[in-house]
């Protein structure tokens, strides 16, 4: 088995562990006699997985109590316009910081429902920053104020949140959720698609304060109610329930396996550093992202060259270091470094830059 080092940005490398355990428990789980693929949602055995997937959850990320855990499909795309549609109930009004396609894509989908304002942007420089928010500019009787927390396509990430006092904070966190420990409590909504660190695709995790559960518009499909998912446990439908049963085996992963949230956030750092020091120091390669921004999961990286970061992408290719192809409207190259990266992954990749670069000086 030749297993590669996968940089891709989501669907997205997975703990071998998780793999191996689930593979073990495929044809049976546990004494079931079935695999969790075959199973009615409505089985204890079922039962069991989707709460102790949620309470481990709660446990890691420290979730405080007012706060309810969601588990929906529809992907981070479909958030953007639940969101909205739950939330814009007061003035009707929010307010959005534009840093990259996924933000703007949030701003376009809530316009619909009502007004948006850009209170900050960084359009103008490619969405290569994270732009100053200018207090002023923010609307006190905003329903809620968005950010995308860690931008996947441009490699940058919020070195300090927005302060918005009593405006719930809603934040896009589908590339850094489980990456480092966060303090809840200072949003009103937190919503991750899981492909990228918490398992397969599928599955959204949505973290709502409960006191913005409840006012949904009226013209709000019942699908798209978080009231619904609440009442019913997340299992009004049939839930995406593989993938959550991934999802808990990733938080044992995390929890058991590499000594939980904080000793993630230092190996993330440890491997964000090893590839930025070489970045920093490199004569031919260099990061699109400067300073405090930079994101620990996605790093954005170019010679300048496209012909050259081509042939770079197909010899990584071939070295077993796949999908490290940037996103097209940046160009070059990404590594998408999420917690199932080793550090022994991140050093393949610098080991092979370093040799690249000798040959092209
Ligand atoms: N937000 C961010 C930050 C993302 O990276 C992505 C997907 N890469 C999305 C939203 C869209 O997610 P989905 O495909 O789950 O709808």
């Amino acid at each position: 088995m030749a297993r590669v080092y996968n940089f891709s940005a989501g669907p997205s490398v997975l703990p071998e562990w998780v793999l191996q355990k689930a593979a073990s428990e495929m044809m049976e789980y546990g004494s079931s006699g079935q695999s969790v693929m075959e199973m009615s949602h409505r089985s204890s055995d079922y039962q069991a997985i989707i709460d102790s997937c949620r309470q481990s959850l709660v446990d890691t990320l420290h979730i405080p109590e007012d706060y309810e855990v969601l588990f929906l499909q529809g992907g981070a795309s479909t958030q953007f316009a639940m969101i909205p549609l739950n939330l814009m109930n007061g003035s009707g009004r929010a307010d959005f910081v534009l840093t990259g396609q996924w933000a703007k894509k949030a701003y376009q989908q809530a316009a619909k429902y009502g007004r948006c304002n850009v209170v900050a942007s960084s359009e103008d420089g490619v969405f290569s920053y994270i732009p100053q928010i200018d207090a002023q500019k923010l609307d006190p009787q905003a329903d809620y104020l968005h950010i995308c927390y860690n931008n996947t396509i441009y490699g940058t990430r919020f070195p300090t949140l927005p302060s918005c006092g009593s405006v719930p904070l809603v934040a896009d966190m589908s590339s850094s959720i489980l990456s480092e420990p966060i303090d809840v409590s200072k949003f009103g909504l937190i919503y991750a698609g899981a492909q990228k660190n918490m398992g397969p695709a599928g599955l959204t995790v949505v973290i709502i304060r409960k006191d913005l559960i409840g006012h949904a518009r009226d013209i709000t499909p019942i699908m798209l109610d978080y009231k619904t998912h609440a009442d019913a446990g997340s299992m009004y439908n049939t839930p995406p329930t593989y993938a959550i049963y991934i999802c808990k085996l990733v938080l044992d992963w995390l929890n058991n396996e590499m000594g939980g949230i904080e000793q993630i956030q230092k190996i993330n750092a440890q491997k964000a550093a090893l590839l930025y020091d070489y970045l920093d120091e490199s004569k031919l390669f260099s990061a699109t992202v400067q300073g405090e921004c930079r994101s620990l999961m996605n790093v954005p990286f170019v010679t300048g060259d496209k012909d050259l970061d081509a042939q770079f992408v197909k010899e990584a290719t071939a070295q077993g270091l796949v999908n490290l192809k940037g996103h097209r409207t940046v160009g070059g190259m990404r590594a998408s470094i999420y917690n199932a990266m080793p550090v022994k992954g991140v050093q393949a990749l610098v080991d092979f830059m370093a040799r690249f670069e000798a040959a092209h000086r």
